[in-house]
């Protein structure tokens, strides 16, 4: 290992050669579809974002999936490679992330049997349970046609300035459709024998080196564990790696479970670098670099990681959206104040899937970046904060940063508000990271930060400007009996710890309903043998897709009951991306779940239930009430009364539908305008 000037992180600072070209470090930026790319005016943001990235100095940056031909297509007109003039609108990102000294690959992403529209095409005509389109078999002249556009696509890329490709052969998408038997029941030459089913993955690759020639990156992601049933063997996907190599790949990528898999595998619960040992899996098998990927945030994860051996170059996708300077700030080491990605999902994949821009919970400025430029005040006020919660936090740090005089007031002894309670979640320890950053960033500003004072109205008098940030408390529903001794808030329980018994209901499934429901039947975060284990992945990978036969989930410490009154699918609010885990995670572990439930009385013998026409006791030792919060105004008159105007955000502004991503965003967009 050569000298590293940034000796925290020698293995990252370490350039990787790869004979023409040289990547400054191995930190790579993961492919994201953002939503810009089918956005009017999406390349010039584009550019805008991807420079900002380079700026900060990650090694290689891959972009969305670009599809090589029409049937190819995510979803209706989304982004495609198919002529010179397309190729010169990617020329403005080429050329922003090369001023910044930047590199960058395209990905070609043919969607196969997952495109949302009618024209998907897949090797058998076999529906993905995830699309409502039914694929068209290909052809074998369509087989052919479409590796002479994937060729096409790439020598587009090259025209356009890219320093290569990404080629997505994993997730489930078309390459990855002819490798298996769960997609591929062809009996021509393209589908059988493993040697048919990987022909078309090998011809795009060395049909691609040779238009391109030597002296451009090919980097092949390459599906290591399907997680579906009859989906490739270990020996299958070392015989491809061996293959893809051959056939001219540079760098090959890791490619870990299909969209359909049932198993998580980025959300937060995934333990961090979790699928890692994968990746290490194929180090003896083939000699180019690899990457390894999956819930990586971190430099120190990653520095461990390279110094272990598991990879030449770490992936991290949505840690770029959480801070664009993640590279350049790990150079100063662990003292770095990096805005970590908390894997939460809820302004990246599910925008997302609900057709929004993407950007990030803890940075809503991430793709946003020609829009959302903070300017110095010219006016500097003093202006007191009130709340320091996320919404108090990220206002008053970027008040402070824009020369105002900001004193930020917490009635408790720490920062965080609500937020606090979401980091004793299992699998959500990362939130503290948001808490962890924001409150670096109000010191570094000089911010003024007072804890354990409750402002009352009468404090704030000799401000020039009052933010309300203030949040929400707990609320109580009117049950009889609600203040017995059995009832606790969820404060109670995931704050002040009281002890909680073995027989519980919680009263809410909401977001909190269900955080409280897996505190009580974990409490602690997962390591990784144990998260496989009850989802089902087979570490030693015997069976097709890496599957378990069954799961292996431990016996739950608690019989706990779930409730709502309304008759939804409990839950059925959660994030679009993320829901469903939490669902199976909480069935899984056999909470009960009533909906359509009236609340008739509490007592020493349990909280008495109406629902589906009957009356029934649960002999509880424990009630939680998760049942929503109001807004915490009460200051509110004594300002009004004082003639004191105030600007008012989060939740203190308004309860509902509130998450940390508006409490974040509302914070952050006074805080530029003030
Ligand atoms: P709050 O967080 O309520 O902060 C308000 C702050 O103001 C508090 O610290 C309070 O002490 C302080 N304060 C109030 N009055 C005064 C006063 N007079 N003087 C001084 N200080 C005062 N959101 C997500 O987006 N994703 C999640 O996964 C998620 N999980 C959660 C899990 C749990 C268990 C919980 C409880 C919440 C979770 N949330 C989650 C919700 C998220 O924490 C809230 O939406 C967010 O904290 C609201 O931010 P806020 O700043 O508006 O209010
Ligand atoms: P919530 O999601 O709005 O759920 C509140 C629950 O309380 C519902 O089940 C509601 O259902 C019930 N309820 C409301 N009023 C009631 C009353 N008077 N009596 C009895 N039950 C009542 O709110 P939350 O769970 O408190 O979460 C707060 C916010 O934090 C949410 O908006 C959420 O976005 C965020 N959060 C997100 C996550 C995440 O994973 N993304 C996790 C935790 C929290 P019924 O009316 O049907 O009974
Ligand atoms: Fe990470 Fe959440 Fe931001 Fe997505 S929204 S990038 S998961 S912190």
């Amino acid at each position: 290992m050569p000298d590293s000037p940034h000796s925290a992180y020698p293995h990252i600072f370490e350039p990787l050669d790869l004979g023409f070209t040289r990547l400054k470090n191995r930190i790579i930026m993961g492919s994201m579809h953002t939503g810009l790319e089918e956005h009017r005016n999406g390349f010039e943001r584009m550019a805008a974002f991807y420079a900002e990235r380079a700026q900060g100095e990650v090694g290689l940056i891959v972009t969305g999936g670009v599809a090589p031909n029409r049937q190819g297509w995510v979803s209706p007109f989304s982004i495609k490679l198919t002529t010179s003039s397309e190729a010169r609108k990617h020329q403005l990102i080429t050329n922003a992330v090369h001023q910044h000294q930047g590199k960058i690959v395209m990905q070609i992403l043919h969607a196969g049997r997952y495109g949302y529209h009618p024209l998907c095409v897949a090797p058998s005509r076999i529906k993905s349970p995830i699309s409502k389109f039914t694929p068209r078999k290909m052809s074998q002249r369509g087989i052919r046609r479409t590796i002479k556009h994937y060729i096409r696509c790439a020598a587009l890329a090259q025209e356009a300035g890219y320093d290569g490709v990404e080629i997505m052969g994993s997730e489930g998408y078309l390459i990855n459709e002819f490798l298996v038997p769960h997609t591929n029941k062809r009996s021509d030459e393209w589908g059988g024998s493993y040697e048919n089913r990987m022909r078309f993955a090998l011809e795009i690759v060395s049909g691609i080196r040779q238009m391109a020639g030597p002296e451009f990156i090919i980097v092949y992601r390459l599906s290591m564990l399907d997680l579906v049933p009859n989906g490739s063997t270990w020996e299958e996907v070392v015989m491809l790696a061996k293959e893809i190599e051959k056939a001219g790949a540079n760098i090959i990528n890791t490619g870990i479970g299909w969209h359909e898999a049932r198993v998580p595998t980025i959300a937060t619960m995934v333990p961090n670098g979790g699928f890692s040992w994968v990746t290490a899996r194929m180090k003896k098998e083939v000699s180019i670099p690899l990457i390894t990927t999956n819930r990586i945030n971190s430099p120190e994860q990653a520095e461990e990681l390279l110094k272990s051996g598991a990879a030449d170059m770490i992936s991290m996708a949505r840690p770029f959206l959480a801070d664009a300077h993640l590279v350049a700030k790990a150079k100063s080491g662990p003292q770095h104040n990096i805005n970590t990605c908390i894997g939460c999902n809820q302004a990246c994949l599910d925008h997302l899937f609900s057709g929004k821009t993407a950007s990030c919970l803890v940075n809503p400025r991430a793709c946003h970046e020609t829009l959302w430029n903070v300017q110095p005040s010219t006016t500097p006020k003093n202006v007191a904060v009130v709340g320091g919660g996320p919404a108090g936090m990220a206002c008053a740090s970027i008040l402070a940063e824009r020369g105002h005089q900001v004193t930020l007031f917490e009635s408790a002894h720490t920062l965080g508000g609500q937020f606090r309670m979401a980091c004793e979640i299992p699998g959500k320890q990362d939130f503290k990271e948001t808490i962890r950053y924001f409150s670096r960033r109000l010191v570094e500003s000089g911010a003024q930060v007072v804890t354990n004072k409750r402002v009352e109205a009468t404090d704030l008098t000799a401000f020039d400007e009052v933010v309300l940030a203030s949040g929400v408390t707990p609320r109580t529903p009117s049950i009889p009996g609600v203040d017995h001794e059995k009832v606790l808030s969820y404060p109670d329980v995931l704050l002040h710890k009281k002890p909680v018994g073995k027989r519980v209901a919680i009263i809410g499934a909401g977001g909190i309903g269900f955080d409280v429901a897996e505190f009580l039947l974990q409490q602690e975060h997962q390591e990784i043998p144990e998260f496989m284990a009850e989802w089902g992945v087979d570490m030693e990978y015997k069976n097709r897709g890496g599957l378990l036969d069954k799961p292996n989930v431990e016996a739950p410490p608690r019989e706990i009951y779930l409730l709502q009154r309304s008759t939804g699918k409990p839950g059925g609010k959660l994030g679009k991306t993320t829901g469903w885990i939490h669902r199976a995670s909480i069935r899984n572990h056999g909470v009960k779940t009533i909906t359509g439930v009236e609340y008739l009385q509490i007592s020493d013998d349990g909280i008495e239930i109406r629902y589906a026409d009957k009356v029934d006791l649960l002999r509880v030792d424990n009630i939680v009430i998760c049942a929503g919060q109001t807004s915490e105004t009460s200051l509110t008159k004594g300002l009004k009364d004082l003639n004191i105007n105030f600007h008012i955000i989060g939740g203190a502004r308004l309860a509902g539908e509130l998450d940390a991503k508006r409490a974040i965003s509302e914070g952050m967009e006074l805080g530029a305008r003030i």
